[in-house]
């Protein structure tokens, strides 16, 4: 398993709409098993290939609290089928928007149909944080990111921020 790197907004490949994965084979596995431990090393608990610069519909999960079993959850193709209209509210963040948080409202029920590591069909549902949590990492194959729920002013003085910090990862002092 290797830990890859987190592509960070702004960044134009975060906006890619992913494709279907055509099946669940080896090379699928080996993606999601990279992506696990980027996540896991990166301490969050959400992650789509694309924010690994991979633009196919394949997330991971695990939403088990520090020094719990981990609980690895993998989503291939997941389709929303059922959304409840009740909303619910949480904080989020996202490793692709690092150190930034925002209140976001979500259906606080969903129901999500997905093949799993091993490519079986399965149905979940989701409700509480796990429905946020797959929703959030659902908006990603479409290239939507939770700021883009924000007004356009706290939107943009996000990005700004984060322009501003890239800008000082890139210089390099000899
Ligand atoms: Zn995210």
């Amino acid at each position: 398993m290797t830990v890859k790197t987190i592509l960070t907004e702004p960044n134009k490949i975060l906006r890619k709409v992913s494709l279907p994965v055509e099946k669940v084979g080896k090379e699928e596995q080996h993606l999601m098993n990279d992506m696990l431990e980027t996540m896991y090393d990166a301490k969050g608990i959400g992650l789509a290939a694309i924010q690994i610069g991979i633009p196919k519909r394949i997330i991971v999960m695990d939403l088990s609290k520090e020094g719990e079993k981990k609980e690895p959850r993998y989503f291939v193709n997941p389709i929303i089928k059922n959304k409840n209209s009740n909303l619910s509210k949480y904080l989020e963040g996202c490793l692709s928007v690092p150190d930034q948080f925002a209140e976001v409202n979500r259906p606080s029920n969903c129901e999500v149909e997905y093949l799993d590591y091993h490519g079986n069909k399965k149905i979940l549902k989701a409700d509480g944080l796990l429905a946020t949590c797959i929703q959030h990492e659902m908006d990603h194959l479409e290239g939507i990111l939770f700021i883009d729920y924000l007004s356009k002013l706290k939107k943009s003085m996000i990005i700004k921020k984060l322009s501003k910090q890239k800008s000082k990862e890139d210089r390099v002092v000899l």
